[in-house]
């Protein structure tokens, strides 16, 4: 694996699962010190111990990035230890779904806490250590990439409020973009199809919904989350003048 990234300091928020977890190894492979960031911490040891013994190198940082005070210091843990920050990758999220009708509002209050405010408190955060990377570190460019979805791009019954976070981090990462882009901060939102994590779990206890993603899951030939970290890595290691803007990943097999 080509390690044009030796030398550089990668967060990833939600690496303790999924996507996360598989753009952590990824971005190691690519020579990143990886910070790990979700709630599960033994989930967190235990990938940093195989990036390690893969020899990478990797920071478990228990965190729930809802908690701005933890998300601050998630980056400040990182930036510590590393002593720089030059990508930053917004994975961590929720998708719970239902009808607007009788939805339970607590699930509202959980999405966008995890999907919208995390991303925002992470994002603030670190958006001072990756403007100093690009000024003074050796690549001269600094990267944000934020996990959307095609929910970002598409909306659907029952999707309301999974919808509404994902088009508002497109809205926030075009806006950010434009905000700092020539001062070499490259940000991007990667928009995901199905992909198999365990994303779809926390619908486990409405039976409906649970079902209708089951039988998508059955009937469709989803992504590997590693078929995501490559879209991960395709945009952080593209030369300095180059910068994605927006990636679509899908499965083949979705229409
Ligand atoms: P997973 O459920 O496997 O991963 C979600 C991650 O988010 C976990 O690591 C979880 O860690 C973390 N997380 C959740 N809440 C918090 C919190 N409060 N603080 C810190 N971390 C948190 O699902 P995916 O890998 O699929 O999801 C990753 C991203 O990809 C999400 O943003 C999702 O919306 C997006 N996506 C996924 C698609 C799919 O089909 N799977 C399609 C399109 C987009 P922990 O519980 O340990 O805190």
């Amino acid at each position: 694996m080509a390690s044009n990234l030796t030398g550089t300091v990668a967060l990833v928020t939600g690496a303790s699962s999924g996507i996360g977890a598989a753009t952590a190894r990824r971005l190691a492979e690519h020579g990143a010190a990886a910070a790990l960031v979700a709630r599960r911490r033994d989930r967190l040891a235990d990938l940093a111990a195989e990036i390690e013994k893969a020899g990478g190198t990797a920071l478990a940082v228990e965190a729930d990035i809802t908690d701005r005070a933890q998300a601050e210091a998630a980056v400040q843990q990182t930036v510590d230890r590393f002593g720089r920050l030059d990508t930053l990758v917004n994975n961590a999220g929720l998708m719970l779904l239902g009808p607007v009708l009788d939805a339970d509002a607590e699930d509202w209050d959980r999405m966008i806490a995890v999907n919208v405010q995390g991303l925002l408190s992470t994002t603030r955060a670190a958006l001072p250590h990756l403007l100093q990377a690009a000024e003074e570190g050796p690549r001269r460019v600094a990267d944000i990439v934020n996990i959307s979805s095609i929910a970002g791009r598409v909306a659907w019954s029952g999707y309301g409020v999974y919808n509404l976070t994902k088009f508002g981090v497109n809205g926030f990462t075009e806006s950010l973009r434009q905000e700092v882009t020539r001062r070499h901060v490259r940000v991007g939102v990667l928009e995901p199809g199905g992909v198999a994590t365990e994303l779809g779990s926390h619908n486990d206890h409405k039976p409906e919904v649970r079902e209708a993603i089951n039988s998508f899951y059955e009937q469709t030939e989803v992504l590997a989350p590693e078929d995501i970290a490559d879209g991960v890595a395709y945009m952080v290691t593209r030369p300095r003048h180059a910068s994605v803007g927006e990636l679509w990943i899908m499965p083949t097999d979705q229409a």
